[in-house]
């Protein structure tokens, strides 16, 4: 009997359908899952806080309250390199006003409900209740030599994509700039005192503070393009007017808003960029992908292609390897083809197996398809690398613990 390669086996291998289990998704009129690229209006946000603002604009709010300006900085000192809002340890300022300046810069924006930490101690899932109860996720993850947050930017999402615990049911509204912030605030409190375990390159730990983000967490960014813009900015902004952190380490991730990535692409920040593709066809990704049906597969590569050339930044492309469904040979040649039609080195793919579901349709694909996949493309000259899916036994995808409560 002759053993089947992978690519002989690929020939025959069936096509999965995407289609949502356990739910249903919402149809618009057209028939299409329904697409909702916007919060519906008198959706109230969190009151203003501290890190909403430009430091220039807290100065100018204290003096609004009578207060001193002056004490801006100091708020923010607190806040971006301390990391507390708590007024019984802001010992420089006034006893008899720390109280009072606290209340005007610090309402509460993200209690904490649940916090899951691997047996190893490296990766943290969090799970944030918002000021309207909304929940919301994040994932804090040792590496050597960095600390990533995945961060989320909505409370729900309205991109509906059938394999997504977060989108089922729908958009609730933006999150604010402070409140994407404050995920990072809290993560390196959590540092600062000591409770992300796990080791750097000398076996020490590397990094005392998150160094890296990735929008990969609730949500679609590029939706809620202004708050996630200003929280960036927040984030590289020198200490104390921000966080100080470098914009490189910065992932913003799309499925493709390919006029919010175009945007995007002028605004002169020199941030990582991430398609989620999924599928380089859209046959296939208008069902995978709902927001497809707006914006194209070659539509949202070649945004991601304008972007490279307006920033001379190499973009990522995520594709999430799902068995039958989109791991096919011919689906790896076809991406090769269209990434190396926009030209060479501009790009990088990187492949994330999910998780082993048996029964479901939505399970990872098997450890040679994945492997035959990556080979096609780097025999393109289509550099890729199979991503390290941290938290699986965390439920690490995006949206199950919020989607649990
Ligand atoms: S996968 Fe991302 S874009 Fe799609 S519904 Fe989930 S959070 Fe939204």
């Amino acid at each position: 009997m002759t053993k089947q390669t992978p690519s002989s086996a690929g020939l025959n291998r069936p096509q999965v359908r995407p289609t949502a289990e356990g739910w249903k998704q919402p149809m618009g009129p057209d028939g299409r899952p329904q697409l909702q690229f916007a919060q519906k209006p008198r959706v109230s946000q969190p009151p203003q806080h501290l890190a909403d603002m430009t430091l220039a604009e807290r100065s100018a709010k204290l003096k609004e309250m009578g207060l001193q300006a002056f004490r801006a900085k100091q708020l923010s000192v607190h806040y971006f390199q301390h990391y507390t809002t708590d007024p019984e340890q802001m010992t420089d300022l006034p006893a008899a006003q720390r109280q009072e300046l606290a209340e005007a810069m610090f309402p509460t924006l993200l209690t904490e409900v649940k916090r899951l930490v691997t047996d190893n101690g490296d990766t943290i899932k969090f799970l944030w209740r918002l000021f309207d109860g909304s929940l919301v996720e994040s994932v804090l993850m040792r590496y050597p030599g960095r600390v990533t947050l995945c961060v989320s930017s909505q409370c729900g999402c309205g991109m509906n994509c059938p394999f997504c615990a977060t989108g089922q049911n729908g958009l609730t509204r933006n999150m604010s700039t402070a409140e994407i912030l404050d995920q990072i605030v809290q993560a390196n409190r959590v540092i600062a005192e000591g409770g992300l375990k796990g080791t750097g390159r000398k076996g020490v730990h590397d990094a005392e503070r998150v160094t890296n983000i990735v929008f990969m967490g609730m949500g679609e960014p590029l939706a809620n393009y202004k708050r996630v813009m200003n929280a960036v900015h927040r984030m590289i902004d020198e200490a104390p007017e921000g966080l100080g952190m470098s914009a490189r380490g910065i992932t913003v991730s799309t499925v493709g808003l390919v006029p919010a990535i175009n945007k995007l692409a002028e605004e002169d920040i020199p941030i990582t960029f991430a398609l989620s593709l999924h599928a380089p066809d859209d046959e296939l990704r208008d069902d995978l992908i709902p927001v497809n049906s707006r914006w194209k597969a070659d539509a949202a590569i070649d945004a991601a292609y304008n972007y490279y050339q307006k920033t001379g930044r190499r973009v990522s492309i995520e594709y999430a390897l799902i068995k039958d469904m989109n791991d096919h040979p011919w689906r790896a040649a076809l991406l090769a083809k269209k990434l190396n039609a926009r030209g060479r080195g501009w790009v990088h793919v990187n492949p994330i197996p999910l998780n082993p579901t048996p029964g479901s349709i939505w399970t990872s694909s098997e450890p040679e398809v994945m492997q035959e996949f990556l080979d096609i493309l780097n025999d393109a000259g289509v550099p890729t690398t199979l991503r390290d899916t941290r938290g699986k036994e965390i439920d690490g995808a995006c949206g199950q613990l919020a989607a649990a409560e």
